[in-house]
């Protein structure tokens, strides 16, 4: 195992690249710690694929460098790197068992039978195939193809990093459930440095301690589950993290002050900076309220959804659409309310950056 460290990262597949949009990697500077179990979470196309195809070898960066515990491997090809990549896509030999399958990564590595047996079994064993060992490959379900590449990626114990790609994409959404705990238990086992690349929240946040997120070739924010959901750095993850995503208005800063469509709006704290870059509250659905004594913001009811636990309240304040996750009684759909935001729990941004600190009013 190993820390990965990324410094410097550039990559562009032009050849000749002027712009920063040329650029599928901007500037990735990114430390890995060994044995952590990270995910990193972003839209298609933001270059997650291409950042792990860095780390283990199948792209070489355009600039910077890959160091695996302080050893540059920068310009090492995919073998010597000691790695173990699972793609969305079945990777696995048709004509083979299940059991040769599982035992081709050891087998290829010259271990003896002994240690080959003990930890295909050990693998079949956590992801419930033992019954498939011997059947051919190319007769399993798409579903049982994808575990069994899985279980390839899982089956030495030597590795420096175990990359998923999006592992869990051709699998049934019953099924998916299932793996992403069983995902999140094996490395609890295995202990191995592990990168889980995903577009879907919830597989991020189940799977990792750290969510790396990133949006357009950069990395936004580096953080747990936790501190994603409640201080998002950019407003970017604040929509994309939660269901529905953080509410984002646009604001007026006089004084250290927010004003939404002219009415004051108390802040978590302090706002940093001057600078007059574009301004935006930002305050999760969880942390807004309908007012029970007349003040906060006016706003219309547009929509009400009944999800089970709670409700989900869309409103129209100052021509902007405002989200409030209510538990218990809920308005109805016309009526004119007060929303209540949650002070400690309300943020400004500048930019999209997050741009207030906590600790009491402005
Ligand atoms: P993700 O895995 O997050 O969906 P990718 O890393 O696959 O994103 O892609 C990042 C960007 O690089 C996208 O704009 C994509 O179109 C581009 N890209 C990916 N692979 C290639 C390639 N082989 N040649 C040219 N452009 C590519
Ligand atoms: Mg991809």
């Amino acid at each position: 195992m190993a820390q990965i460290k990324l410094s410097n990262l550039r990559h562009s597949y032009s050849p000749n690249p002027s712009s920063d949009a040329d650029y599928a990697l901007k500037k990735i500077d990114l430390t890995w710690d060994d044995g952590g179990a990270y995910a990193l979470l972003g839209p298609s196309g933001c270059g997650k694929s291409t950042l792990l195809n860095i780390i283990s070898g199948l792209l070489v960066p355009s600039e910077g460098q890959i160091l695996f515990n302080d050893q540059d491997v920068t310009a090492l090809p995919p073998a010597k790197r000691n790695i173990a990549q699972v793609f969305q896509f079945p990777v696995i030999y048709d004509t083979m068992t299940v059991y040769d399958n599982l035992a081709f990564p050891l087998r290829n590595r010259g271990r003896d039978e002994d240690i080959v047996k003990q930890r295909v079994m050990a693998i079949a064993e956590m992801l419930e195939v033992e019954d498939m060992l011997t059947t051919r490959a190319a007769n399993l379900s798409p579903d049982n193809k994808q575990k069994i590449s899985m279980g390839r990626g899982l089956v030495r114990q030597d590795v420096n990093v175990v990359m998923f790609d999006e592992p869990l994409t051709v699998i049934d959404p019953h099924l998916k459930w299932k793996l992403r705990s069983k995902l999140k238990e094996l490395h609890l086992r295995v202990k191995a440095t592990m990168i889980y690349v995903t577009h879907d929240q919830t597989e991020a946040l189940t799977f990792a301690d750290q969510v790396v997120v990133m949006q357009e070739g950069e990395v936004v924010q580096i953080g747990t589950p936790v501190e994603l959901f409640e201080r998002p750095a950019h407003t970017f993850v604040g929509h994309f993290i939660g269901s529905p995503g953080m509410n984002v208005l646009p604001c007026d800063v006089k004084g250290g002050a927010a004003f939404f469509g002219g009415e004051k709006v108390e802040l978590e704290g302090a706002v940093q900076g001057t600078g007059d870059g574009a301004a935006e509250i930002g305050i999760r659905p969880e942390f807004v309220s309908i007012s029970s004594n007349g003040s906060g913001v006016a706003a219309t009811v547009r929509k009400v959804s009944d999800i089970g636990r709670h409700k989900v309240v869309e409103a129209v304040a100052h021509d902007q659409r405002v989200h409030a996750i209510l538990e218990g009684e809920a308005p109805n759909h016309g009526d004119a309310v007060k929303l209540d935001f949650k002070q400690t729990q309300t943020r400004l941004y500048k930019d999209g950056w997050l741009a207030s600190t906590p600790g009491g009013g402005a």
